[in-house]
């Protein structure tokens, strides 16, 4: 990645731990161990928040200029040579680089000793910081690195790779795809595909989605005057895929997204919920949780066990 790049990144708090991967702090580590509020996915499915750690492998590189991407955008495409670092190098570096990024907390009297060391033991991986994972070409070995180290991983993707999820050599503890809309129309315009080609990917990917053996979460991020609506559309296309959970997740107006967004595309919790209930009544999926200063509510079958284990 040019230096220039790696400038702009570091000033929005990324450590770089190679020539194109990185690793932040997520707000919500800070917000656990300053005042215990933790991220919804805690709440989901129980990991611990103070202990998850965001990383991506490829920073800089995404097929995708999604408009509500929260994300420093200007990145590169996938025609550009580009140099990948080692899966355990990676893996090693990142944890360093959380180690680093947590230690302003320690002497916060707000902060216990307990929780903070804790924290610099993370036992958790959101893989989708920025940029598209699976364009990252070692990506099941990195995930073996992480499992190897008594890690849970939650892997983000956009779905365009289809073939590389089919051939990954280990699998991540849960596997999120993002359906950012109910037809191509939609997506072309809110995602800025580099190619012509990638709203047939994603379809083949959420025909994948029922044969890869690891839990399976279809996503959605929710944008007013964009993509809500259209209930039986997308339940159509999430029929294909089967997933064991949906995230209906509202679009939130931060970062690089304020340069191309509204604040009035910020969808209340209410929206997302009829959605999801809409969307669930057609799927017959049950409204399993919800938390709504993050404006997301889970859908799934009743029981499913949403717990992840390490
Ligand atoms: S699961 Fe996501 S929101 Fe929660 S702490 Fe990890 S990166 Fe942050
Ligand atoms: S696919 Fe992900 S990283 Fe790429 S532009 Fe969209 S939201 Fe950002």
């Amino acid at each position: 990645m040019e230096q220039g790049k790696q400038d702009i990144l570091r000033k929005h708090g990324y450590i770089i731990t190679g020539k194109e991967s990185g690793v932040k702090l997520c707000h919500w580590v800070g917000r656990k161990l300053v005042d215990g509020r933790a991220c919804y996915k805690e709440m989901f499915y129980g990991i611990e928040c103070h202990r998850c750690m965001q990383m991506s492998p490829c920073i800089d590189i995404c097929n995708q200029k999604c408009l509500f991407c929260w994300r420093y955008q200007d990145m590169g495409d996938t025609v550009k040579k580009v140099e990948f670092d080692e899966p355990k190098d990676i893996a090693e570096r990142c944890i360093a680089g959380q180690r680093k990024l947590v230690t302003g907390f320690r002497g916060d009297h707000r902060v216990s000793e307990e929780m903070w060391q804790e924290a610099r033991d993370p036992n958790q991986v959101a893989i989708s910081l920025a940029g598209e994972p699976t364009m990252y070409p070692y990506l099941g070995e990195l995930i073996k690195e992480f499992s190897k180290r008594g890690m849970t991983t939650f892997l983000v993707t956009n779905g365009t790779f289809p073939n590389i999820l089919k051939e990954l050599s280990h699998l991540p503890t849960q596997l999120y795809v993002t359906l950012p809309a109910p037809n191509e129309r939609i997506y072309r315009q809110l995602c800025v595909p580099n190619s012509s080609q990638q709203w047939d990917k994603i379809m083949e990917t959420l025909e994948l989605l029922p044969s890869i053996d690891t839990r399976t979460v279809v996503r959605h991020t929710l944008v007013a005057d964009w993509n809500i609506g259209w209930e039986k559309e997308y339940s159509e296309l999430i029929s294909r895929a089967d997933p064991d959970l949906i995230e209906a997740k509202g679009y939130v107006f931060v970062g690089d997204s304020r340069r191309r967004m509204n604040l009035s595309n910020m969808p209340s919790h209410q929206t997302v919920k009829e959605f999801a209930r809409k969307e669930g009544e057609l799927l017959g999926l049950e409204l399993l949780k919800e938390k709504a200063d993050s404006r997301v509510v889970l859908l799934g079958e009743k029981h499913f066990e949403l717990k992840v284990k390490g």
